[in-house]
């Protein structure tokens, strides 16, 4: 799905294999602050994204670097072998964690959204199957 396409570079997380977009996200938040960006192009999480934030997240005790008004919500979808194209919504760490125990290659998307403004970001993206192993040692 388009949504969770990232569109900017990311860089080496901490975990093996892991991409982490958390710098990314500082630029991007300094673009808005400085007027370089609006906020529709910051905050356009679309329907599908805020409807798994409403019903399927975890929410975060930061506040939206938006808005300041909610807190921020967690979403995590997971892709690999026999999931959905689009992922399958996680609502949990915990949730992840069970299906990282799977054979095959799975990856984690983690996603920030606002459910006031509709602030949305791509955090992380990490393996999560437990072939990454595998892979690793190649
Ligand atoms: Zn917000």
């Amino acid at each position: 799905m388009s949504f969770l396409e990232p569109d900017i570079p990311g860089r080496p997380g901490s975990a093996p294999g892991s991409i982490d977009y958390r710098f990314a996200r500082r630029q991007t938040l300094h673009r808005f602050r400085a007027g370089e960006i609006g906020a529709d192009e910051v905050c356009d999480a679309q329907s599908e994204l805020m409807r798994v934030a409403l019903n399927c997240s975890q929410r975060s005790t930061a506040k939206c670097p938006v808005c300041a008004e909610r807190n921020i919500r967690i979403v995590r979808y997971v892709f690999g072998p026999r999931l959905p194209p689009g992922g399958r919504p996680v609502a949990s760490r915990r949730e992840v964690s069970m299906m990282a125990g799977r054979p095959g290659d799975f990856r984690c998307y983690t996603i920030e959204v606002c459910a006031g403004c509709r602030w949305n970001h791509l955090l992380q993206i990490e393996p999560i199957g437990s072939e990454k192993t595998v892979s690793d040692s190649k």
